[in-house]
């Protein structure tokens, strides 16, 4: 497999709220780190290098603060990528790794921030981030189609919960439960093979 020459770093900017990808070349950010500023101008994501481990500053988009965080070289440089999760709410804040990855990472994260800045929940960091990632999306794409998500008792009201390596969906109006695993990739499957997905409503 051909190691690809750029990585991607990108974070959601705690003022405009906007999702902020940048592509810096592997020998540039083990040479020299990176800045990442966002277009408005009022906030910038920080990579340092040491020769040993990276230390970056990450302008939060999930609590509003700056976080610091250190990792190894070969987690930032090789494989699909990180994800550096927010101190205070436990949730990723930002990540660098596969532009497609980190890309894909940053649409769910600016939609869990939305979700959680109208709920106040805080779901903690992934087992898996790629494989929730992809049962995030996918579930999008099901609750998208006509009845999509509905719960036995009738109800198309529902919420989600998002948990380490799983997501539940939970009826707004009866308040059963029915939990989506989102820790490997046989939890993935099974939920591809879905064109729909009923919440066994609450009896009694
Ligand atoms: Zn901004
Ligand atoms: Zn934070
Ligand atoms: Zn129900």
């Amino acid at each position: 497999m051909v190691r690809e020459e750029m990585r991607a770093v990108g974070y959601l900017c705690p003022r405009c709220k906007k999702p902020v990808i940048a592509r810096r070349s592997r020998f540039a950010l083990a040479a020299s780190g990176a800045n990442v500023p966002c277009a408005c101008g009022k906030s910038e994501l920080q990579i340092d290098f040491d020769g040993e481990k990276f230390r970056v500053s990450v302008p939060c988009g999930v609590c509003g603060g700056e976080h610091l965080a250190e990792c190894g070289a070969d987690r930032l440089l090789d494989g699909e990528g990180i994800g550096l999760a927010c101190p205070e709410t436990s949730e990723l804040c930002c990540f660098i790794g596969e532009e497609y990855a980190v890309e894909r990472a940053l649409a769910q994260l600016q939609i869990t921030a939305e979700k959680q800045s109208a709920q106040g929940e805080s779901p903690a960091a992934f087992t898996d981030t790629v494989i929730m990632y992809e049962v995030l999306s996918e579930l999008k794409e099901i609750a998208a189609r006509p009845h999509g998500i509905s719960c036995a008792c009738g109800s198309e009201r529902y919420r989600m919960q998002v948990r380490p390596a799983a997501v539940d969906l939970v009826c707004e109006d009866c308040g059963a439960k029915m939990r989506i695993g989102a820790a490997t990739d046989e939890d993935l499957d099974r939920l591809c093979c879905r064109m729909t997905l009923q919440i066994p409503g609450r009896r009694g």
